[in-house]
């Protein structure tokens, strides 16, 4: 009997469990904290968002920000590279600027700090005293509000990117008042989660973010995260809200377009070939704009409206 010889293979692998918390979970989130942002009636004046909104969205961006941390361990730990402990923004303007010496990493350091800001807000619970004058119909004519003492952050203070009169951040106009955190917070940081992927398929080897994006919606499997932002971005139905949206991702847009592969694979490279408006290539096969509703049916050629 002739003797088999044991062939021992190891494998070493790189795991972070928060990193599947997009995929696997945020589109639940994402998708209740839409139903009770679209049942809101905008020409009121609200303190809050809705409980339904606020639960779903805040749950929403906290697990996106621990699943950019795990990106962010993983490419440092394929960089041979130490965290640097300063926090996420730091790390990542840090370790792309290495990559592309125009990278403009300050700005990517605000922007991600504010996104901290406000996973903080939520995580540390964060207490608000709000004064509210109603009219004889109960209806809001105007609210004061007043972080309790010791309820401060150190890092906003000192970072000088929220505005404290709209309690917003100053790039992405994140709402900093824990009670209205809602769908358009979370929504603005799953473009910054898109903007990171995209900005790290394009500067480091593929298995270093392996960000892999499947949900069946609406009877359809979608593979990119990018076209599922944008089924929410064309369905918002309220244009004021819309053209302040707009206006924060064409920020982005300018200064990382050229950071991210140039594909629309990505939500900022995403636009309409007409008016550049966001949100073109949506699920099912659909290419239309909500802004200027130019369309491309994908079986007929182009057809103008
Ligand atoms: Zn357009």
């Amino acid at each position: 009997m002739t003797k088999q010889s044991k062939t021992i293979n190891k494998q070493k692998l790189v795991t972070v469990v928060t990193a599947n918390y997009v995929d696997m979970l945020l589109p639940e989130l994402l998708e209740k904290s839409l139903e009770a942002y679209l049942k809101k009636d905008f020409s009121k004046r609200h303190f809050q968002v809705s409980v339904f909104e606020n639960t779903h969205s805040t749950a929403g961006i906290v697990l996106t920000v621990l699943a950019m941390e795990a990106y962010r361990n993983r490419i440092y730990y394929l960089e041979n590279k130490a965290l640097s402990k300063k926090g996420l923004a730091e790390d990542l303007g840090e370790v792309f600027k290495i990559k592309d010496k125009s990278f403009p990493a300050n700005l990517l350091k605000e922007i991600l700090t504010e996104v901290e800001i406000v996973r903080d807000v939520i995580v540390h619970n964060h207490l608000y005293e709000v004064e509210i004058v109603n009219d004889g119909n109960w209806d809001m004519i105007s609210h004061r509000q007043k972080l309790l003492k010791d309820y401060g952050d150190s890092k906003r203070l000192r970072s000088g990117l929220v505005t404290e009169q709209t309690r917003q951040t100053k790039n992405l106009k994140l709402s900093v008042q824990p009670a209205k955190i809602g769908f358009e917070d979370l929504f603005t940081i799953l473009v910054v989660f898109d903007m990171f992927v995209g900005m790290s398929d394009k500067h480091f080897p593929n298995s270093y973010v392996p960000f892999r994006f499947t949900h069946k919606f609406n009877g359809d499997w979608i593979t990119r995260l990018s076209h599922y932002l944008s089924y929410f971005y064309a369905n918002n139905l309220n244009k004021v809200r819309m053209k302040k949206l707009r206006e924060i991702y064409k920020k982005l847009r300018t200064a990382f377009i050229s950071f991210i592969p140039d594909n629309v694979d990505y939500f900022l490279r995403n636009v309409c070939p007409k008016c550049q408006d966001f949100g073109f290539h949506q699920p099912q096969k659909i290419y239309k704009c909500s802004n200027c509703v130019f369309e491309i049916k994908v079986n007929s050629g182009y057809v103008k409206k």
